[in-house]
């Protein structure tokens, strides 16, 4: 089998809706925007799903960790040092439980940071779905070094279309 489909239609390992691919996608990466609601961060609202064989294996959305107050902000409205973001929410929710993130995709509403990437990679998540493009390109393009497929679908002004 060759390493990379171009086009999505056949179905595989990380691609198991096949020619419906792109428009569970947008649907999942839509679920992961209506998530992000249930942030109490005030700056920036971030929802996360982990997706695999056809399952949402876990979720997140970004805060404090658990046992801490929920506000994101100290008194200068600066995001607290100790808040996880919501990738790092989801992917550590699965090791919490009996599944397992390999092979899995990722849909975030918001690109991944650095740190995010890190996890992303360890993690064994293949795929990557997001939208708003984060100002730092970093953890895409770390991405991008360990092959991991990105797919950005862009939001735009409609929201809650896609
Ligand atoms: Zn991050």
């Amino acid at each position: 089998m060759p390493a990379k489909q171009k086009r999505m239609t056949k179905k595989d390992a990380i691609h198991p809706y096949g020619e419906k691919q792109e428009q569970f996608d947008r649907r999942y990466l839509r679920m992961a925007a209506v998530w992000s609601e249930n942030s109490y961060c005030q700056r920036r609202k971030v929802g996360a799903l982990i997706v695999k064989d056809k399952m949402i294996i876990s979720d997140g959305y970004n805060g404090t960790p658990a046992g801490f107050e929920n506000v994101c902000e100290d008194e200068n409205n600066v995001t607290k040092p100790y808040v996880l973001h919501a990738e790092a929410n989801a992917i550590t929710k699965v090791a919490r439980s009996n599944n397992s993130s390999e092979n899995a995709t990722l849909y975030i509403t918001d690109s991944p940071c650095m740190e995010c990437a890190k996890l992303i990679i360890q993690s064994g998540i293949r795929r990557v779905v997001y939208s708003n493009q984060y100002r730092n390109p970093d953890g895409i393009e770390l991405l991008k070094r360990a092959d991991i497929e990105l797919l950005y679908i862009d939001f735009g002004e409609k929201k809650n279309e896609i």
